[in-house]
Formats: C-alpha cells, sequence, structure tokens
C-alpha cells in the first residue's frame, strides 16, 4: 500500500516489506518515509489543523459517525487484515475490528461534547462583576505513534478522539503491522476528514521518530508501545503535550477462597490472548499457598487445551508470536526461570514463531519472566501467605497497567483496589479486560494520561481560561 502525506497516497522506491508472522510471506510493502517526508507531513499538518478547527463539533461527528459505519461495512476485511499482519488469531481480529467501531463511534460522540464550564469568579476577593468561563480548543497538530499489537483499535483510540477534539493527526503505525492504519486513512478521507486532517508516515520509528517527537510545530503526542521508546520520546519532546501508553507485568492474585475453575479460566483467556502480547496480559499469578497446587491443577488442561497453529484457521486459540526473535526472547526467559529454580508445568518449547502456551511455578519476584513485561504466551505462578505479602508482590514492579483479585471478601477486594497500584484493577476477572469507553491508562513507568474517548480528548484539547471583567 502507499502511504499517505501531504493530502497524497504517496509511493517510495524505498519499501518495507509486511509480513505473515504465521510463514514469512509478504502480504504487502509500504513506503520507508524520510526525513523529507516528515518535514511534508509536518507542514500539510499545520494546514490540516487550520482545516479541522474550522469543522463545527457536529461537522466532526457526522464524519467520525460515518467512518464507523464505513468501517462496520468492512468488518470483515479490517479483521483479516489485522489477523494477518499481526498474528492474532482471526476470532480476534474481528473483535478487535468490532472494538475499533466503538472507539470511532465513541469518538464522535466526543465531538459534541467539548463542554466548558462557568467559573464564579465573584466568589474571589475582587471578582465581582468579574465573569469567567472555560473554553476547550484543539492542540493543533498532534502525532499519534502506535504499537504493533493492537493495529487498527489502538490506531482509533488516537486518532479518533484528535480528530473529534478538532486537531490534524500524524499517524505512525508500527512497521510490522501498517496495513490496517492504512485502511483506516482510506475510510477516514472517505468520511470527508479533510485530506490534510490527516498523515500516515510508514517507516522506520528509530529513523523518522525523533524527527516527529522533536519539532516543534507538534503540540501533542499520544504514543502506545513499549517502555524504554516511551522514555525517549519524552526526553526528546521537550515542552509538549504527552500521553504515554507503556508497558505492564500485569499481577492477579488468587485469594484462598476463590472459585478455581473460574479463575483458570480467566488466566487461560487473559495469558494468552494475542499469544500473550497484550499490555494487560496476566504475566504474573499471586497464588495463595493454600491453594496454590489446586489452582495449577485446574489452570494446567486449560492452558493445554489452547490450540496453536495459523491465525486464520477457526479451530486456533492462538497464533504466532508477531517475529521470531519474540519467541526466542520468550524461551530464553522462561529457560532462565527453569535454570534459576522455577518449575515448568506446561509448554516451554519454541517453533519458529510459535511458543507453547506456558506455565512456570514457583517463580521468584527477581526473575525476568516476573519483574520485566514478558509480553509472550506464559504465566508465572507465585505462592504467598496473605493479603499484605499478595499487595507487596502486586506492586514490587515498575509497572502499573492492570491488575485483578479473585475472592469473594469485600474487604479484600477494596483493599486490593486501594493499595494496588495499578490504572486499571478488575475484581473477579484477570487483568486483560478492557471496554473501549472506560478511562485506561497506567501508573509508574505503565505511562500517563488517559485513553478511551471521553478521556483521550481532553487530552487532546487545551483549556482556556476566560475572564469578562464587565463594568455593570
Ligand atoms: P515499540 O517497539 O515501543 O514501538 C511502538 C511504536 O514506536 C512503533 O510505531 C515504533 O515504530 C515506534 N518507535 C520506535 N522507536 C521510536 C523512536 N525512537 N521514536 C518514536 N517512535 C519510535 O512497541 P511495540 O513492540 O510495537 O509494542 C509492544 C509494546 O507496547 C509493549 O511494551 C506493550 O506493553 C506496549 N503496549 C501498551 C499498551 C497500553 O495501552 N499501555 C497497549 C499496547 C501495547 P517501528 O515499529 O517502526 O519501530
Amino acid at each position: 500500500m502507499k502511504m499517505y502525506v501531504a493530502g497524497q497516497w504517496t509511493d517510495k522506491p524505498n519499501t518495507i516489506e509486511v509480513r505473515n508472522p504465521y510463514d514469512n510471506a509478504v502480504l504487502d510493502t509500504v513506503p520507508r518515509a524520510d526525513k523529507g517526508d516528515v518535514e511534508r507531513a509536518l507542514q500539510s499538518a499545520e494546514r490540516g489543523a487550520k482545516a479541522m478547527a474550522k469543522l463545527s463539533g457536529y461537522d466532526r461527528w457526522k464524519i467520525l459517525r460515518k467512518a464507523a459505519e464505513l468501517m462496520a461495512a468492512r468488518q470483515e476485511d479490517l479483521a483479516q487484515t489485522i489477523s494477518k499482519e499481526e498474528g492474532k488469531i482471526i476470532a480476534e481480529g474481528r473483535l478487535e475490528a468490532n472494538r475499533a467501531v466503538e472507539t470511532i463511534m465513541g469518538s464522535a460522540e466526543e465531538a459534541k461534547r467539548l463542554h466548558g464550564e462557568t467559573v464564579p469568579l465573584d466568589g474571589a476577593p475582587g471578582g465581582a462583576g468579574k465573569f469567567g468561563v472555560t473554553i476547550r480548543v484543539p492542540c493543533g497538530v498532534v502525532v499519534a505513534i502506535s504499537p504493533f499489537n493492537f493495529p487498527l483499535n489502538l490506531v482509533c483510540h488516537k486518532v479518533g478522539p484528535a480528530l473529534a477534539g478538532g486537531n490534524a493527526a500524524v499517524l505512525k503505525p508500527a512497521t510490522d503491522t501498517p496495513l490496517s492504519a492504512l485502511k483506516l486513512t482510506e475510510i477516514l478521507l472517505e468520511a470527508g476528514v479533510p485530506p490534510e486532517g490527516i498523515n500516515t508516515l510508514t517507516g522506520s520509528g528509530g529513523e523518522i521518530g525523533d524527527l516527529l517527537v522533536t519539532d516543534r510545530r507538534v503540540r501533542k503526542i499520544t504514543f502506545t508501545g513499549s517502555r524504554d521508546v516511551g522514555e525517549r520520546i519524552c526526553k526528546q519532546a521537550g515542552l509538549k503535550r504527552v500521553t504515554m501508553e507503556l508497558g505492564s507485568n500485569a499481577p492477579v492474585i488468587v485469594m484462598p477462597d476463590a472459585a478455581l475453575d473460574k479463575v483458570a479460566a480467566a488466566v487461560a483467556a487473559t495469558g494468552y490472548a494475542n499469544a500473550g502480547q497484550v499490555c494487560i496480559s496476566t504475566q504474573r499469578v499471586l497464588a495463595a499457598g493454600k491453594v496454590y497446587g489446586d489452582f495449577l491443577d485446574a489452570l494446567r488442561p486449560k492452558v493445554q487445551a489452547l490450540k496453536i497453529g495459523n491465525q486464520l484457521d477457526e479451530t486456533v486459540k492462538v497464533g504466532p508470536m508477531v517475529r521470531e526473535r519474540e519467541a526466542v526472547r520468550v524461551d530464553e526467559w522462561v529457560k532462565e526461570a527453569v535454570a534459576s529454580g522455577a518449575r515448568l508445568v506446561t509448554g516451554g518449547k519454541r517453533q519458529g514463531a510459535f511458543y507453547e502456551p506456558t506455565i512456570v511455578a514457583d517463580v521468584k519476584p527477581e526473575m525476568r519472566i516476573s519483574c520485566d513485561e514478558l509480553f509472550g504466551p506464559a504465566v508465572a505462578v507465585t505462592p504467598f501467605s496473605d493479603i499484605d505479602e499478595a499487595i507487596a508482590l502486586a506492586n514490587d514492579s515498575n509497572y502499573g497497567l492492570a491488575a485483578g483479585i479473585f475472592t469473594e471478601n469485600l474487604e479484600w477486594a477494596w483493599k486490593f483496589a486501594r493499595e494496588v497500584q495499578s490504572g486499571n484493577l478488575h475484581i473477579n476477572w484477570g487483568p486483560q479486560w478492557r471496554a473501549d469507553l472506560m478511562p485506561y491508562g497506567g501508573l509508574k513507568e505503565s505511562g500517563f494520561g488517559k485513553e478511551g474517548p471521553r478521556y483521550a480528548i481532553e487530552e487532546m484539547t487545551e483549556l482556556k481560561m476566560v475572564v469578562f471583567h464587565l463594568s455593570s
């Protein structure tokens, strides 16, 4: 496919191959953007921002609603594109395509809700006769940089609220998975986004990322991706508004009163979806000593039943990882843990980009499969003795994106919600659950700022305070 720069679908002699992780077959090629393309995109986005700012909220709502309708009409094509380029099973591709419609529809609705408020200035000393009101205005040019693992919906979580807020977006999708984002760009233009309201650059983040994030014409950066790239962007960005949606090693706590069948079903569902490549995947299970063995017995058959294979085969539950080198890394971390005293309960084998759904028990917090972000289809299980130890273990992480607890005890559930340092907390489900309308984002090194259209649009707009100094 071509990239979309300065109102033109643009090709280049220098291209990047987009491959299906299942068999490495080339699906398509995309241009490799360079410095000149970044400059053209930013010049265009400045013009686009002016065009976007002229649209009324109603116009923006109509355009995004139309985009959601077009996406709904092309669901299966979008789902196939997601699955083929990313490797997630087709059921997950369909779910993502469906969620993306909701995200764009939710963004459309927010275009109508950019409320300000009146501020009672006469409550301040010397405030008599003053009248204050806040208004929200677009930031201008928004740079959106997205990861490979949700190549459509996470792009929608950025571009949707950016356009709803009256900004121009410059999108840089992940190099492994640019096709879904390009198809979305086609749809947005077809729905009526002004020709320069969006620019979509394909190419290496390592090559063009700094140019995008350091440029002074950019007023807002919204990034989803790894912790290290996020930190680099923050350092480079300077004085700009920044939203960071970064990684995690999400824990789930299994209290002694938990219904173990339900826990096992939840861990199997939330630990291995998308071959574990979800930022909120269950990575660490902290299980009460009293139920530790029974929990492993309940989980093992459920994980062993997860069939791996071609992601387009409807019977397959776990597809390949996005690249073989990621499967090699997961294998190394699992082997390293086992060599340091952890116990392989099931899985632990790699074939190309495939990694068997794996359970590792007796994991110590300092092992990499526990303390770093694994981002693969393996779950690390660690015992604890009481809720205080469980919460301390859950918090023994630089990350804090999502966490879960299984218990029927309200006191424990509330203590967990108050004390676990995490942006999303789930009672009686695993951490991997998200409704696209909810506020979503991490604490600590999992990032800052919230997504979910209602919250993201606030991050994508500036609050202005207007004071009327009235003489009467
Ligand atoms: P990544 O390697 O950090 O890449 C993310 C994006 O950043 C890609 O578009 C990448 O481009 C670009 N990039 C790379 N270097 C850059 C630079 N120097 N400046 C600007 N942009 C640069 O992450 P990933 O492997 O795609 O995704 C997995 C990570 O995302 C995991 O850590 C996961 O937890 C996190 N994630 C977080 C959330 C959340 O909501 N918190 C959701 C999903 C994923 P290239 O592809 O060209 O390198």
